[in-house]
């Protein structure tokens, strides 16, 4: 079994708070407390150069306060990196509601929510997350604008980040095969989610051969049913004999147990933080595998939610999605011209467009 299956990414636990700002280059760091409603959140605003910053809220169970202050840094940095090179408008955000230990009114607790996203005055603009719904969004939305999808606007990202997805894989076969038609090739998605089935559904049509691997049996049978899916055991998923792995379960599927057991050549998937620690974006390149990094590959749903708040056409849309081929396309040109790791590479772009260099950690 993989030895990490969790969202988070191993770094350097930095001592102090002003400590971790400094070194995530966090814009703003909000709290509130509200007893009424058992409201504490955190809001975490990265970077508001290309535009207010959007990102999602979690509402999940924390160890420590620590944890959630920890998750909403790492999070809203990883918007402002995915915004930027995603060419959207929007800065880096999150936000993280610690789910209350108790019984709680859940409206309340979203109204409490909302109006502390109100109080920003638009710099930061919600949406939903892990442990949060649209349903909860429509109460944030009771009290503030500054929210993208809810029931009330429509906003689904998963399918847009299925097609950008799509679009990435078609730009690392054309690097590592020299052709973009996926035709033929075999490829492994763990996850049959909400992004997961809407790519298979799309790679059954380019005439991929699926290899599907879930906890959930009855979401494996309905992938063979619709796209005769062959089904992988959890635990056998990273080993899978494939042309592309496409992680869209939950992060840190690539980790120092699954690395030597790889028998892919491309890693290209919407789950984010794949990589369990930043050094295995160079050990994949030293196994010769490509890796499509994951917040360059998954930027669809970012991008729906953005341009959807613009009243953008759904061809427009489309035509900005596909555009993450082309951010991939560039990314592995420079990564083969530097002998370098795409992560590393796409981390160096990101940067030069935030803040006009790449950073030294
Ligand atoms: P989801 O919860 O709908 O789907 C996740 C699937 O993974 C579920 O079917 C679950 O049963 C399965 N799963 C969980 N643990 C597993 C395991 N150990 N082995 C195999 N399957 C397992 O989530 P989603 O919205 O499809 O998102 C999938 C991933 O993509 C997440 O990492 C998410 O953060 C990321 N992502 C999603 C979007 C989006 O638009 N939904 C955008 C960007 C990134």
């Amino acid at each position: 079994m993989p030895d990490v299956i969790t969202d988070s990414v191993s770094e350097a636990v930095p001592q102090t708070l002003f400590d971790k700002i400094q070194q995530s280059h966090i814009g703003e760091l909000h709290f509130k407390s509200d007893t009424d409603s058992q409201l504490k959140a955190i809001i975490a605003i990265h970077n508001t150069k290309l535009g207010p910053a959007l990102g999602g809220c979690r509402c999940i169970a924390y160890p420590s306060d620590n944890a959630a202050i920890d998750d909403a840094i790492r999070l809203a940095k990883g918007m402002s990196y995915k915004a930027a090179l995603a060419k959207v408008p929007q800065g880096g955000g999150k936000a993280v509601i610690i789910k209350p230990a108790h019984p709680f009114d859940r409206i309340a607790l979203y109204r409490a929510f909302g109006k502390f996203v109100n109080e920003l005055g638009g710099r930061y603009i919600t949406a939903v997350d892990s442990g949060t719904s649209l349903e909860d969004m429509d109460e944030v939305g009771q009290v503030t604008p500054h929210l993208s999808g809810s029931n009330n606007d429509g906003f689904d990202p998963s399918p847009n980040t299925a097609l950008g997805v799509l679009a990435g894989m078609k730009a690392a076969a054309l690097q590592r095969y020299g052709n973009s038609d996926l035709h033929g090739l075999t490829v492994a998605i763990q996850g049959i989610g909400n992004v997961g089935f809407s790519l298979a559904s799309l790679l059954h049509k380019e005439g991929v051969r699926l290899l599907v691997s879930d906890i959930d049996s009855e979401k494996l049978h309905q992938a063979r049913i619709a796209f005769q899916a062959e089904p992988l055991a959890p635990e056998q998923f990273h080993a899978a004999h494939c042309h592309i792995l496409s992680p869209c379960g939950l992060g840190g599927v690539i980790n120092s147990l699954t690395l030597p057991e790889l028998h892919c050549d491309i890693i290209a998937g919407s789950a984010n933080n794949q990589l369990s620690a930043v050094e295995h974006g160079q050990q994949l390149h030293e196994k010769g595998i490509l890796y499509a990094p994951d917040y360059v590959i998954n930027a669809g749903g970012l991008i729906q939610v953005s341009l959807g708040l613009k009243r953008a056409s759904h061809s427009d849309i489309v035509q900005k999605t596909w555009g993450i081929s082309e951010t991939l396309q560039e990314i592995f040109k420079r990564a083969k011209d530097q002998n370098a790791p795409p992560s590393t590479i796409a981390d160096q772009l990101a940067e030069e467009i935030l803040y006009g260099t790449a950073l030294q950690e």
